[in-house]
């Protein structure tokens, strides 16, 4: 078992749960973090960072069959301004 080191400061931890909690400790959050996808349903302007939440979204009524698919490219192609 190797170590797991945190670049941006070359700290060693011994495991991925020691390493996944010194990157929560705030002073790498501004490094570590992402950008969230973000999922957009032009129908409704409904916005989520949620995977599950935008297809629990578009199996709502008022989305038939084809506005689904067309929102899932939508889906796709945003780009968070
Ligand atoms: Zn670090
Ligand atoms: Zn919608």
């Amino acid at each position: 078992m190797g170590t797991y080191r945190c670049e941006p400061c070359g700290k060693n931890f011994g495991g991925t749960t020691d390493l996944a909690r010194h990157m929560r400790c705030g002073i790498h959050v501004p490094i570590v973090k992402k950008p969230k996808a973000v999922y957009y349903c032009e129908h409704c302007q409904y916005t989520t960072n949620g995977s599950r939440d935008i297809k629990l979204h578009l199996k709502t009524a008022k989305h038939s069959k084809n506005t689904r698919k067309a929102m899932l490219v939508e889906i796709r192609n945003y780009t968070p301004s």
